[in-house]
């Protein structure tokens, strides 16, 4: 169920490189090229999904899924007592630049200002 277009679809089928930290049968986890704090991972679904605005409710199990991978791979980096983040983008206003669902897991340092 790949997208050929999709540049994570790539990274989840190893046609183009990445630093991927993590994977199992529904995630990949691959360190975001351009890191805004010292910890920066994206976890990826390996189904494409573009968006959130995508996500069907029998596809709902693999946020909860991705929220566990999230806290483990915060363990290994470290980052789990001094505190991390996920933020996921949809769409314009948000800033969504890949259109393959990910979730940002952000750390390693304070993170200037509260957006909520
Ligand atoms: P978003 O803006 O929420 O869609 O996030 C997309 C993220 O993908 C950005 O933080 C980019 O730095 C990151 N990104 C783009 N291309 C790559 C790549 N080839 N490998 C790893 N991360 C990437
Ligand atoms: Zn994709």
């Amino acid at each position: 169920m790949a997208d050929a277009n999709c540049l994570f679809c790539k990274i989840v089928e190893k046609q183009i490189p990445s630093s991927i930290v993590y994977e199992d049968d529904h995630v990949v986890a691959f360190k975001d090229i351009s890191p805004q704090v010292p910890v920066h991972l994206l976890i990826v679904p390996r189904v494409h999904i573009a968006s959130l605005n995508d996500l069907t409710p029998v596809q709902s199990t693999l946020l909860g899924h991705i929220a566990l991978v999230a806290k483990e791979l915060a363990k290994t980096a470290e980052i789990d007592e001094s505190g991390w983040r996920l933020v996921m983008n949809c769409g314009p206003h948000a800033g969504q630049t890949v259109f393959h669902l990910h979730m940002h897991l952000l750390g390693g340092a304070p993170m200037a200002g509260k957006m909520v």
